[in-house]
C-alpha cells in the first residue's frame, strides 16, 4: 500500500528538480533578470531521497529543473534510479521533463540507461516565435532534432508541452495539432497558472480546455478518449485516429482531488503542491544524520501536510512560495 494523504490520495508520483537553472528564458516562466535562485545537490542525496520514498510506494520518478541535462551526471543518475524497485517488485516509470535544447545528443545514452519516456516543453511551432518566447536564438532546430532523436531510440510515448498564454502563442493551436500528427507525438496543452517569476497572470490570459478544444476541432473533429482516474490530462485522438493531443486544465478542471504528486526542489526540500507557501526540508534532515527510518517516518508526515487543493483565481489565493522553475515543473 503506498503512502496516502490525509484526503484518501494515494502518492505514487514523485518529481525530482535536480536544478533551478535554465538555458532558456520563457517569457511566460522567467523574468530574464534571476539566474538560478537555490543551490543543488549531490546526486546521491536525491538518490537517497528517492529510494526511501519509492520504498513507501513511489511509482513513477519525473527528473525536472530548472533545466535538468544541464546537470552533469544526470545520464547515471537515471542509471542509479533505474536500479531501484517499486514495493511490488517492478521497475520503476522513470521520465524527463526537459526543454530540449541539449536533448538530440543525450537521448540514446539515457535511454541506455533506463529512462523509459520524455516530455519536451516547446510553446511555438514557428523557428521565430519560438525564439521569441525563449529569448534563445536558434533553439527550434535543436528542440526539434531533440523530439526526433527521441523517437528514434525508442523513449515512448514523446509527449510535447506547450504552454498558452492569450494574446502571444493561441494561433498555434492548429499548427500543434498537424504537428501531432506529422510527427507522431502526444502535444498537449498546458493552461497557463500563476507560477511565473513576473507575476503577469490574470483569468484572461489563460487560454481554456473549452477554448482549445473548439479551435482545433475547427481543424478536424476529435474523440475523446477515456483516460484514468489519476491522470491529470484529459486526452483526445482526431477523427481519422492519427495523432493525439492531450489538455491539462489545472484552471479551468481542476484535478486535485486525484493529485498523487509530491515534488523534491533542487535545494532538498519537500513540496506537497505547486502552489504550496511552504517546502519541508529533508535535507535539513539528512544534513542533521537521520536514519532512513527517521527521513521515512518525516515524510509521512509531511504527506499528512498536503494541501486539499489548489486557490486559483479565487479571492483568497495566496502566491506559491516558489515560481515554477524553481519548484521543478
Ligand atoms: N526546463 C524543463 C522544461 O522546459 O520542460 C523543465 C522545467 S519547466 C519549468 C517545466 C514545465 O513547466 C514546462 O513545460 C513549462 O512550459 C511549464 N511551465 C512553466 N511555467 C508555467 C506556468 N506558469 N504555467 C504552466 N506551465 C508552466
Amino acid at each position: 500500500m503506498p503512502l496516502t494523504d490525509k484526503f484518501g490520495r494515494p502518492i505514487t508520483d514523485l518529481r525530482i528538480s535536480v536544478t533551478d537553472r535554465c538555458n532558456y528564458k520563457c517569457v511566460y516562466c522567467r523574468t530574464g533578470n534571476e539566474g538560478a535562485l537555490y543551490g543543488d545537490l549531490p546526486f546521491a542525496d536525491y538518490l537517497r531521497m528517492a529510494r526511501v520514498l519509492v520504498e513507501l510506494g513511489i511509482q513513477k520518478v519525473r527528473i525536472t529543473g530548472g533545466e535538468p541535462l544541464l546537470r552533469k551526471g544526470v545520464i547515471d543518475f537515471v542509471r542509479q534510479l533505474a536500479k531501484l524497485r517499486t514495493t511490488g517488485g517492478e521497475e520503476l516509470d522513470i521520465a524527463l521533463t526537459t526543454n530540449g535544447h541539449l536533448l538530440a545528443e543525450m537521448a540514446q545514452p539515457l535511454k541506455d540507461a533506463g529512462l523509459r519516456r520524455v516530455t519536451v516543453s516547446m510553446d511555438a511551432v514557428d523557428p521565430d516565435r519560438f525564439a521569441r518566447i525563449t529569448r534563445v536564438p536558434e533553439g527550434y532546430d535543436n528542440v526539434l532534432a531533440g523530439i526526433r532523436e527521441s523517437r528514434r531510440v525508442g523513449l515512448w510515448p514523446v509527449k510535447v508541452n506547450c504552454v498558452l498564454m492569450r494574446g502571444f502563442n493561441e494561433d498555434q493551436i492548429i499548427p500543434f495539432g498537424m504537428f501531432a500528427r506529422e510527427e507522431g507525438v502526444v502535444v498537449r496543452f498546458i493552461e497557463f497558472m500563476p507560477l511565473e517569476e513576473d507575476r503577469v497572470w490574470s483569468p484572461n490570459t489563460v487560454v481554456t480546455l473549452d477554448e482549445i478544444l473548439q479551435r482545433m476541432g475547427e481543424y478536424r473533429p476529435l474523440v475523446e478518449i477515456p483516460h484514468a482516474r489519476s491522470e491529470t490530462a484529459r486526452r483526445y485522438r482526431f477523427d481519422d485516429g492519427v495523432g493525439e493531443i492531450g489538455i491539462i486544465a489545472p484552471v479551468s478542471r481542476p484535478f486535485c482531488g486525484q493529485c498523487s504528486r509530491i515534488r523534491i526542489t533542487s535545494d532538498g526540500k519537500i513540496r506537497t503542491c505547486l502552489f504550496s507557501i511552504w517546502d519541508h526540508d529533508l535535507h535539513g534532515q539528512m544534513r542533521r544524520g537521520a536514519s532512513d527510518e527517521e527521513l521515512a517516518e518525516f515524510i509521512g508526515g509531511v504527506i499528512q501536510k498536503k494541501e486539499a487543493r489548489h486557490h486559483i483565481g479565487e479571492p483568497d489565493f495566496v502566491p506559491a512560495s516558489r515560481t515554477m522553475v524553481h519548484i521543478g515543473g
